[in-house]
């Protein structure tokens, strides 16, 4: 069985903690990606998986064995890295099945197992290239189809696709998704691209300082991250935040007010909270007219347009006076709002814009834990329905 738990695992090297009392509980057959920004931990925990680093604190179980203690060779797992290292003096055929004729498999098994993976991977026909003789790709696929030859319980990969070119990285994104589909093994995935693991998982792991923040299915993570840093990491271009405050009838900050009953959402007045919102969930007031529950108009300026094709970033400028972050787009006066190609924008123009407060997120500002997700109240969505059924 391909489940792996992590239970309190903690790493230290001398002045940094690596790793920080890690619980994860990935089920057999499962795609999980652990996600975050470079030094966070992502190689570390999964090296503890792999029987690479031994944890400070804390066990580690594949299936139902307690494999903590145990040595690489003995976990049932299978590895791919970034730095695809294949033998340069040996063939396809002799570099898939290295591993399998060190283990004095017999002929029959090797040939059988060399070519049912080189199908998955699609390597037929170029058993006997030399590594030199291939590209990027195929080599990263000759590393794959060697990992696949071990029939292990849990594939790891660690960045397999930082190296390859933008295009090839997409593709093989797809193929990695098809092979797991195929041979229904656990995949244990380390990326730093929100992309990929937005595109592949089943759940996402995002880490922070050696710290889970929230593991869950993508859209979950998108739709109703656990906290700040889950929000302005998952989604590109991130998230707008604002800082302000909680009034009796809503949120306030410079420029903002969002109307609701704090109350509802277990909120008072003087509570510091920032509010979040993603760029396609900023509306000119003209292209608004389908959005039910709407913010005050804010008032803007468009500064910069990113016309992306499918859609077109607009850099609006809310607070003129306020001093800016250029790395964070979304705050310090400046919102960042996403329109259809279509759209009737220009740079330098005045306009109105509105927030979706049912796409609102609210987070409290001291301890980045999310308060809210959505500003419907219960109140609304019971006179919306109301309506719906009497219009039946
Ligand atoms: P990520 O894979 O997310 O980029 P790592 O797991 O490689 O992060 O590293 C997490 C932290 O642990 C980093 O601060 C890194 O410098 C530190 N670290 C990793 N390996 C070692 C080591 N062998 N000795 C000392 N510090 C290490």
């Amino acid at each position: 069985m391909g489940n792996v738990t992590l239970e309190h695992v903690t790493k230290r090297y001398e002045d940094v903690t690596a790793v920080d009392d890690m619980n994860l509980e990935i089920r057999d057959g499962e795609f999980v990606c652990l996600v975050g920004p470079s030094g966070c931990g992502k190689s570390t925990t999964m090296e503890m998986v792999a029987g690479l680093t031994k944890p400070t604190e804390g066990q580690v179980y594949i299936g139902d064995r307690n494999v903590t203690n145990l040595p690489p060779k003995d976990r049932g797992i299978a590895m791919v890295f970034q730095n695809i290292a294949l033998f340069p003096h040996m063939d396809v055929y002799d570099n898939i099945s290295f591993g399998l004729r060190l283990r004095n498999y017999d002929k029959e098994e090797i040939d059988r197992r060399v070519d049912h993976a080189s199908d998955i991977v699609q390597l037929e026909g170029m058993l006997d290239r030399m590594p030199d003789e291939m590209s990027g790709g195929q080599r990263q696929r000759v590393a794959i189809a060697r990992a696949i030859v071990r029939q292990p319980d849990v594939f790891l990969m660690d960045e397999p696709l930082a190296n390859l070119d933008a295009k090839l990285r997409v593709h093989m994104r797809t193929e990695i998704q098809r092979l797991h589909k195929q041979l229904e093994t656990t995949v244990i995935y380390v990326t730093h691209d929100q992309a990929e693991a937005m595109t592949m998982s089943d759940r996402i792991a995002v880490i922070d300082s050696g710290e889970l923040q929230q593991i869950d299915p993508p859209l979950v993570c998108y739709n109703e991250p656990a906290n700040l840093f889950v929000a302005g990491f998952i989604g590109s271009p991130g998230m707008n935040f604002i800082d302000g405050d909680i009034v009796d009838d809503g949120f306030v900050a410079d420029k903002y007010e969002v109307e609701f009953d704090p109350s509802r959402f277990g909120l008072s007045s003087g509570d510091d909270v920032t509010l979040g919102i993603r760029p396609e969930d900023v509306y000119p007031v003209q292209n608004a007219g389908r959005i039910a529950n709407q913010s005050k108009e804010i008032r803007a300026r468009t500064d910069v347009l990113e016309p992306m094709g499918n859609e077109i970033f607009v850099y609006l400028v809310v607070d003129e006076d306020a001093e800016t972050d250029l790395d964070k787009p979304g705050s310090g006066g400046r919102l960042l709002m996403s329109v259809d190609p279509d759209s009737d924008v220009e740079e330098d123009q005045e306009m109105s814009v509105i927030l979706d407060r049912e796409r609102v997120h609210l987070f409290d500002t001291a301890t980045g834990e999310a308060v809210q997700h959505g500003l419907v109240e219960a109140s609304e969505f019971g006179s919306a329905s109301a309506q719906a059924e009497g219009d039946d």
